[in-house]
């Protein structure tokens, strides 16, 4: 077992002014992992039979491995996601029409290094933006900077920043992110300059960024949000010059989790009544009679 200097207190157990230099020094060397971490390691390396080399091994490797998540979560925390979806909590099953190679490949998050675009369409609650945010955690993950945001939100920061004269500043914020995630350019119509600010930004980031939009509204309806045909033109013409296409149309999903809820709750009242009747699977809903 690891003993102190004196060789009667166990290390983990020192009070007073060496822990207080201790974390003085490891504070001016920022090596905040191995402050907080230095105790219990010597614990647990204490009840392991673990030399001091190996300590000391495992403590700088905690320190080297920190960092990274350190900055992985400073990144997340950026990118502003409205709530943390990731595929192993996606069910491909439910949305027969979307290419789950294609996404398990996009996750990987080459495309941001050529710099392309994702478009996922489809009709409302078959997990678009489940997938978009998936493929931005993925991103941040493998070090990317994202920004996610809903096409209106993304409008009226713009009209507001040109309104405080900070119009440039945000262009060159938004243009300089590796991937911007706008969700839905479709649930609201937009003002002409609402549309042709957010065309601007599509183009700033053209070739420059990889941007993921997300659309209940199949292309050649597009013209009703950014109301000019001009406009729409130019915009499907950047996005969609090099786009990996998700097609998502099938049942809304949040529809059928509830409807399979309903129908659980009306098989526990018949259980109640007469049972055992049916069994409901939870996953598929299916029904069968024992
Ligand atoms: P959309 O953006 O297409 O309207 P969402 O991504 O908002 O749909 O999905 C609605 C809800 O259903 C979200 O909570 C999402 O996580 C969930 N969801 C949708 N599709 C799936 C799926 N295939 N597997 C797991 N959860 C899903
Ligand atoms: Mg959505």
């Amino acid at each position: 077992m690891m003993k102190s200097p004196d060789d009667t207190m166990p290390i983990g157990t020192l009070s007073g002014a060496p822990q207080v230099l201790l974390a003085h020094h490891l504070k001016q060397l920022k090596l905040p992992t191995v402050l907080r971490e230095y105790d219990k390691v010597a614990r647990e390396c204490a009840a392991d039979g673990v030399d001091h080399p190996r300590y000391l091994l495992r403590l700088i490797e905690l320190e080297l491995i920190d960092p990274e998540r350190r900055t992985i979560e400073r990144r997340i925390r950026a990118a502003r996601f409205p709530a943390l979806k990731s595929l192993d909590t996606f069910d491909f099953t439910a949305i027969l029409s979307l290419n789950k190679m294609m996404v398990l490949a996009l996750a990987r998050s080459e495309y941001i290094a050529r710099r392309e675009n994702i478009i996922a369409l489809g009709n409302s609650g078959t997990g678009k933006t489940h997938i978009a945010l998936a493929l931005g955690l993925a991103a941040c993950q493998k070090g990317f900077t994202v920004a996610f945001t809903t096409a209106a939100a993304l409008v009226s920061q713009l009209l507001e920043a040109r309104d405080e004269r900070r119009l440039l500043k945000l262009q060159r914020d938004l243009a300089s992110v590796k991937l911007l995630i706008v969700d839905e350019p479709g649930y609201v119509p937009l003002s002409s300059t609402g549309a042709e600010l957010l065309f601007e930004v599509f183009s700033q980031r053209y070739e420059r960024g990889s941007t993921i939009v997300t659309s209940n509204l199949p292309f050649e309806d597009w013209t009703q949000v950014l109301d000019s045909e001009r406009l729409t033109g130019a915009l499907l013409d950047r996005l969609t010059h090099h786009v990996n296409i998700l097609t998502m149309n099938g049942d809304s999903y949040r529809l059928k989790q509830s409807t399979s809820s309903r129908r659980r709750a009306v098989g526990a009242k018949a259980e109640q009544k007469q049972a055992p009747v049916e069994i409901i699977d939870p996953d598929t809903g299916e029904i069968t009679t024992t």
